[in-house]
């Protein structure tokens, strides 16, 4: 029995644009290893291809709707062409961006970032590990890089029964790399930094705010620098703020690499030091918010709730008249109307008439496919101080 029999709620998923299906929707369930499988619906009727993890909540997530299909090399070598297809505008502007966003690009559970010569894979299902040399013999012929790290020591894998690892599957990848992204340089660091090595879901929101910044600008959450580097192009002067005193030596050793001096580093947590700004009648004309997730599960949006309005209330009092607020969440489970109306009972407290100057999202490297949620977790908005 390789075939895995779904209810008519599993079937409606797939029908609606979503590739995954859970395991209570499972009727039947294929006796064999983790892999590529061949769905049915409950009449018999096959309806695709689809990726089988025996462990996980998520038992199937479709690859291929078409139950003639074959999941080799082949069909692994065109999935990623198209998905590196889409990417080509970019290559004038940077030699970092996601080469395979999972679901975004119809390859489920498998992230491929591409930093200059190199190439950090995550393999995030057991049904997708199975194809770990395809896959890696896709991105070799279709990218020649010069080394593939597989960044797998991300939790979810625990899920999938995987275990958590950073091994290189080929040639070699060095400890950091040098990006440039729309001129600005850093070091992202593969083995060792936040997701893959940097935040590369940002870099058009960098690029933009970069170009609107002026006069005295603060970049809370700052990591090594990112949106900070951009910012001191145009600003007078810049304050880098994280609470890793690590991520801030690497973000002056960025400043330094891009010849900037008017950047300046605190260590401080951003919800004190906004506090503290305000008690001393301190105003910036540019403020970036771009914090950590803090809402991970579905449970936690009421406190991160209150935890982005409170960051955003007193980034607004922080403003001087005419000043730019770049704030954003990558919290998937906060919704984009949900940060609109934070965002709205902010200003409302803070007594303050601002208006929205751009709404933003994610780069075209990291597509949200509108019938898939979980592919989009980016909102920004690009605020403006009328008073
Ligand atoms: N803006 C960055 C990404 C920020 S990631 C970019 O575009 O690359 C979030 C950062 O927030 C991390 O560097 C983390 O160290 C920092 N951080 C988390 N909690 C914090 C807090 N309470 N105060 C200040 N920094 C914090």
């Amino acid at each position: 029995m390789t075939v895995a029999r779904v209810n008519a709620k599993g079937a409606r998923r797939w029908l609606s644009g979503h590739p995954w299906i859970y395991r209570t929707d499972v009727v039947e369930r294929p006796l064999m290893e983790a892999g590529a499988v061949l769905v049915h619906d409950q009449r018999g009727k096959p309806l695709g291809w689809a990726l089988w993890s025996p462990q996980s909540e998520i038992s199937l997530r479709l690859l291929d709707r078409d139950p003639d299909a074959s999941i080799d090399q082949a069909w692994w070598d065109e999935r990623i062409a198209s998905a590196i297809a889409r990417r080509t505008p970019l290559e004038d502007h940077t030699n970092a961006f996601r080469l395979i966003h999972g679901e975004g690009d119809g390859c489920p559970s498998l992230i491929c970032d591409h930093y200059d010569a190199w190439l950090v894979v995550q393999f995030m299902s057991a049904g997708l590990e199975r194809f770990r040399e395809e896959i890696v013999t896709a991105l070799r012929s279709l990218v020649v890089p010069d080394g593939v790290l597989a960044r797998n020591d991300v939790p979810l894998r625990s899920k999938e029964g995987l275990p958590r690892e950073t091994v290189l599957l080929h040639g070699d990848v060095p400890r950091e790399i040098e990006v440039h992204e729309y001129g600005v340089r850093y070091v992202a660091a593969p083995w060792t930094g936040q997701k893959t090595g940097a935040f590369l879901d940002q870099r058009e929101n960098r690029h933009f705010v970069g170009t609107v910044a002026r006069g005295r600008a603060l970049d809370c959450f700052s990591y090594h620098g990112s949106f900070a580097l951009h910012l001191a192009r145009k600003a007078t002067h810049v304050t880098a703020l994280d609470s890793s005193g690590p991520a801030l030596q690497r973000a002056a050793d960025n400043a330094e690499r891009n010849s900037l001096t008017n950047i300046s580093f605190v260590e401080a947590n951003a919800f004190d030091f906004l506090r503290e700004k305000e008690r001393e009648g301190t105003t910036f004309d540019t403020i970036v918010l771009d914090p950590p997730a803090f809402a991970k599960t579905r449970a936690a949006v009421p406190g991160a709730l209150r935890g982005y309005k409170d960051i955003n209330l007193r980034a607004m009092r922080l403003l001087a008249p005419g000043g730019l607020l770049y704030t954003a969440s990558c919290s998937f489970h906060l919704s984009k109307p949900l940060f609109l109306e934070m965002l709205q009972e902010a200003a409302a407290d803070s007594g303050r008439r601002i208006s929205i100057r751009a709404i933003t999202g994610q780069p075209i490297d990291h597509p949200e496919v509108l019938t898939i949620p979980e592919t989009g977790y980016i909102k920004g908005a690009l605020l403006e101080m009328m008073d």
